[in-house]
C-alpha cells in the first residue's frame, strides 16, 4: 500500500467513525435499573495453573496455598448461586477462565449446566492451549453430555522462545500450536481467540503474532500489560511506546484495507460494518491508551452487564476491580451484592471515571453498544457516504 493511498484511507474513514462514536454517545441512555441485566458472566474457576506466566499473580495464589483449592466454589455451589438469581437470567455470554480452567475435573458439568441453564448464550473456555490431551480430554467430556455453542480463548505472547519465555515454562509455543493445529482438524466449527498481551519484553512480536494469527485461523487482539502486585514491574520508554504505535498502525491500515472500508462506506453499508468500525476504534484507542492512560470512553458496562467471580465467590465489577469486590456468594446471595450498597457505591465511582483501562473483554462491548446506539435511527451511520 503506497503512503497515499493509506493517508487518504484514514483521512476519508476516520473523521466518519469520529461522527458516529459521538452520535452513539450522545444516545448512551442514563443508566437505569435495565442497566444491570448482566449479559457477560466471567468466572474464575480456579487459580492453578500449569504455567508461570511473568505478568500474572495467580498462578503464584494456587499454589501457595493449596488449600485454597478445597475451597474453589464446587460444582453444587455454583448450581445454587445461577439457580438463585434473576439478575443472571439473561446472560448471553458465559466465560470460564483461571488459572487454568481445564484443571477442573467437573469442567464438562459445568459447561453443560449453563448450556442447559442459558440456552442461548455462547460459552467460552479460557485456556492456555498448553495440554493438548488435557483439551481433547475435556472436550470429550463435555460433548458426551451436551451440544455447547463453545468457543475457545487464550494468549499468545511470542513466536517460539518468546512465548516460553513470558509463559515461564520451556515447551509451550510448540505444544500451544500442537493444541491449536487438533483443535482445527478435530473442532472446525469451535472458534479459537488469541490474545496478546504487550510487555516491554515482547513488543516486537506483535506484528508477527498477529500475521500467525491470521495464517492459522484465530482471531487476535492484543492489549497492555496491566501491572499487578507481586510480578515484574514493567516500564516503557517513549521509543518503545513509539514503535508499539507504528505497528498498530500497520494493522489499522490493513484492516481499512483488506475489508474495503472506504467502499463499505460509499455503498451505504456502513451499518451492516459495525464489527469493523468498532475493531478498528479498539486498536486507535490501544494507541492512545498506551501513550497516555486514561478513561477514553466514558460510560462503562463492568458492573452494570459485566460481572465476574473468583473462584472462592468473590463477587466484582472487572479484572481491575478484583481487589474491590462487592462481596461474596457465600455470604450473600448474588443479586443481594448486585443490587446492595457497595455495588452502588462502586458504580457511582465507576460512573465519575475515576478508573482506566483499555482491555477486550470491557472495552469492546462499549464500542459495540456505542455502534449500535449511532445506528439505532436514521443518523450519520445508515445515511451512506459521500
Ligand atoms: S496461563 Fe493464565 S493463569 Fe496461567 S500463569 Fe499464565 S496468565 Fe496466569
Ligand atoms: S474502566 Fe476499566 S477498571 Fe474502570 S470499571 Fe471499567 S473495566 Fe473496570
Amino acid at each position: 500500500m503506497t503512503r497515499e493511498n493509506r493517508d487518504k484511507g484514514r483521512d476519508f474513514v476516520f473523521p466518519k467513525m469520529d461522527i458516529w462514536k459521538e452520535t452513539g454517545l450522545s444516545r448512551w441512555p442514563v443508566f437505569d435499573e435495565k442497566d444491570r441485566v448482566i449479559r457477560e458472566l466471567h468466572f474464575e474457576l480456579t487459580y492453578r495453573c500449569n504455567l508461570k506466566c511473568r505478568m500474572c499473580d495467580l498462578w503464584g495464589q494456587g499454589a501457595a496455598d493449596p488449600t485454597k483449592i478445597e475451597l474453589e466454589l464446587s460444582f453444587d455451589e455454583i448450581r445454587r448461586f445461577v439457580d438463585g438469581s434473576r439478575r443472571l437470567g439473561d446472560v448471553q455470554v458465559v466465560v470460564l477462565s483461571g488459572g487454568e480452567s481445564l484443571l477442573r475435573a467437573d469442567l464438562a458439568d459445568i459447561v453443560s449446566y449453563f448450556t442447559t441453564k442459558m440456552p442461548n448464550a455462547s460459552v467460552g473456555i479460557l485456556t492456555n492451549l498448553s495440554s493438548e490431551a488435557l483439551l481433547r480430554s475435556r472436550l470429550e467430556e463435555i460433548f458426551k453430555k451436551c451440544r455447547p455453542n463453545l468457543w475457545l480463548g487464550s494468549s499468545i505472547d511470542g513466536i517460539g522462545e518468546m512465548h516460553d519465555r513470558v509463559r515461564g515454562v520451556p515447551g509451550s509455543y510448540d505444544r500451544m500450536m500442537k493444541t491449536i493445529a487438533m483443535v482445527k482438524k478435530d473442532y472446525p466449527k469451535m472458534d479459537v481467540s488469541l490474545t496478546y498481551t504487550l510487555l516491554p519484553e515482547n513488543y516486537r512480536h506483535f506484528l508477527p503474532t498477529y500475521e500467525l494469527a491470521e495464517k492459522i485461523g484465530c482471531h487476535y487482539g492484543a492489549q497492555f500489560v496491566v501491572q499487578k502486585e507481586g510480578t515484574d514491574v514493567f516500564r516503557w520508554t517513549r521509543k518503545q511506546l513509539d514503535e508499539i504505535s507504528a505497528d498498530i498502525d500497520q494493522v489499522i491500515d490493513r484492516l481499512l484495507t483488506e475489508h474495503d472500508a472506504m467502499g463499505r462506506i460509499f455503498r451505504g453499508e456502513s451499518a451492516d460494518s459495525q464489527w469493523l468500525w468498532t475493531r478498528l476504534f479498539y486498536w486507535r484507542i490501544l494507541k492512545q491508551y498506551g501513550d497516555r492512560p486514561r478513561r477514553y470512553i466514558k460510560p462503562c458496562l463492568a458492573g452494570r452487564r459485566y460481572a465476574m467471580l473468583d473462584p472462592w465467590g468473590n463477587v466484582s465489577f472487572c479484572s481491575p476491580h478484583k481487589k474491590k469486590p462487592v462481596g461474596n456468594i457465600r455470604e450473600t446471595d448474588f443479586d443481594a451484592l448486585w443490587d446492595g450498597d457497595k455495588a452502588r457505591r462502586l458504580r457511582g465511582h465507576i460512573d465519575e471515571g475515576r478508573c482506566d483501562c483499555w482491555l477486550m473483554c470491557t472495552a469492546n462491548p462499549v464500542l459495540d453498544k456505542i455502534m449500535q446506539l449511532a445506528c439505532s435511527s436514521p443518523g450519520p451511520v445508515t445515511g451512506g457516504g459521500s
